[in-house]
């Protein structure tokens, strides 16, 4: 792409690929293949000697995938990604590619519930250990961080509680001491760009927003390029120090002569080679083309979202709307700093007659479909103490922002008068449900 400085409408529909080389055509192709002719077999050997870039395995890397990583990493401000099976993946590997037994990260405990489960049950018997921290204070990310600290973890638009992460305070933190900050951008893309606040990896569940339709499961993780990895070799031996799985490779140098891409370029080789979290190149298609409308979407999810927040918050039968519009203090500040161009399609809120109100609520709604996910086009609401975060421990939930009688929609793009109905219908059904009682 010429273009200069090209905005995210333009990068979403351009960057990354034009035409395919081979036919001229123009929607992005679906390579629907495992392995790749070799040209020669020099070219083969210089290919796995990474002396040269190009494709050898899908399990490692896809022309269509490929496209994908580059749309993202643009429209993130990266300078490379790698597209993966599901968000879950991306976080994992996020983690993986820089933590080995015996190390720490430090997380907020803003986290969606399968993150949560990850960090707090899964990572542990890896010998990973992870550090929830409260991030109302920045500083609690400085103060859990000891010499095997190898990365800090946040959601830029955590759900339940809609407090903006405080990026650019914690990058800060991890710069002065020389650790990365990693953040799950999948309910905030377009209106925020992680890295342009000084995060250095981003990861997204492409499931949501950038799917958009509700028909692939899949994650990316985009490297921002800024992070010092050589100057901080004794924290990141996996990055400085010779890889026996890869004839000794030292992936700082290794990269090096292709760009800032150390990080991104070991997750492909090793991890996403010997893990095998390859996502498909159908998947990777249907991703592109959600992609294409991304930033028209949002823009009616953040304006849609924000009417029924005010919708909500004027109703007799509701007692709390969470809603980063609705904040003050602090958390308002965080928003108007981090966010541009809308606050996002999420609204949760509390029932006067809490949970069985809830349930009322969520069994009467007719437009708005009851299913455990965000991001789609269609409105989605859930009742997470019973669903999505129900695997956690009570005090678990009440760390994560979680109450019984807890609503989260996922508003949707449909006309909004329709959307503001049909909530009018199941509000009143959860009020005649109370007076019956
Ligand atoms: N991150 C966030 C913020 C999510 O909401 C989710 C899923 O709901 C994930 C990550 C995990 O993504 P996936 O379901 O694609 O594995």
């Amino acid at each position: 792409m010429t273009i200069k400085t090209p905005h995210p409408e333009t990068i979403v529909l351009h960057a990354g690929y034009r035409s395919d080389p081979a036919t001229g055509a123009v929607a992005a192709p679906i390579y629907q293949t495992t392995s790749y002719q070799f040209a020669n077999t020099q070219q083969a050997e210089n290919l796995f000697a990474l002396k040269e870039l190009g494709n050898i395995y899908s399990r490692i890397m896809n022309p269509t995938c490929a496209i994908l990583e580059e749309r993202v990493s643009a429209l993130e401000g990266g300078v490379a990604a790698l597209a993966v099976s599901s968000g879950q993946a991306a976080t994992a590997i996020s983690i993986q590619n820089i933590a080995r037994a015996g190390d720490n990260i430090v997380s907020s405990t803003d986290l969606y519930g399968g993150t949560w489960n990850l960090f707090a049950n899964t990572l542990p018997t890896f010998g990973i250990e992870v550090r929830f921290v409260d991030p109302a204070d920045p500083e609690n990310f400085r103060r859990a961080t000891d010499g095997r600290t190898r990365a800090y973890y946040a959601e830029t638009l955590p759900n339940p509680k809609l407090q903006v992460f405080p990026i650019g305070e914690v990058a800060a933190i991890g710069e002065d001491l020389g650790v990365p900050l990693i953040v799950d951008n999948t309910a905030a893309p377009v209106i925020c760009r992680p890295l342009a606040h000084g995060a250095h990896i981003v990861v997204h569940s492409t499931t949501k927003y950038i799917g958009g339709h509700g028909t692939s499961i899949g994650g990316i993780l985009v490297d921002g390029g800024k992070f010092d990895w050589a100057k901080h070799a004794e924290r990141f031996p996996l990055l400085n120090q010779p890889d026996p799985s890869y004839h000794g490779a030292v992936w700082t140098e290794a990269a090096a002569p292709l760009g800032p891409i150390a990080y991104i370029l070991k997750a492909r080789v090793t991890l996403q080679r010997d893990l095998g979290y390859a996502l498909s190149p159908f998947n990777a298609f249907q991703f592109i083309q959600g992609l294409e409308t991304l930033p028209l979407r949002i823009r009616e999810h953040c304006r849609n979202a924000s009417a029924v927040a005010k919708f909500l918050a004027e109703h007799p039968e509701v007692t709390k709307v969470i809603h980063p519009n609705r904040q003050t203090g602090e958390a308002k500040r965080r928003a108007d700093t981090y966010l541009s161009g809308g606050n996002g399609g999420l609204v949760g809120f509390e029932l006067k007659g809490g949970k069985e109100a809830g349930r009322r609520f969520i069994d009467a709604l007719q437009l708005f479909y009851h299913v455990a996910n965000i991001g789609d086009v269609r409105s989605l609401a859930i009742h997470p103490a019973s669903t999505t975060h129900s695997q956690l421990s009570p005090a678990e939930q009440l760390a994560t922002g979680v109450s019984d009688g807890y609503v989260r929609l996922s508003v949707g793009i449909e006309h909004i008068d329709d959307i503001l109905a049909d909530l009018e219908r199941a509000l009143d059904a959860a009020a005649a449900g109370a007076k019956a009682a």
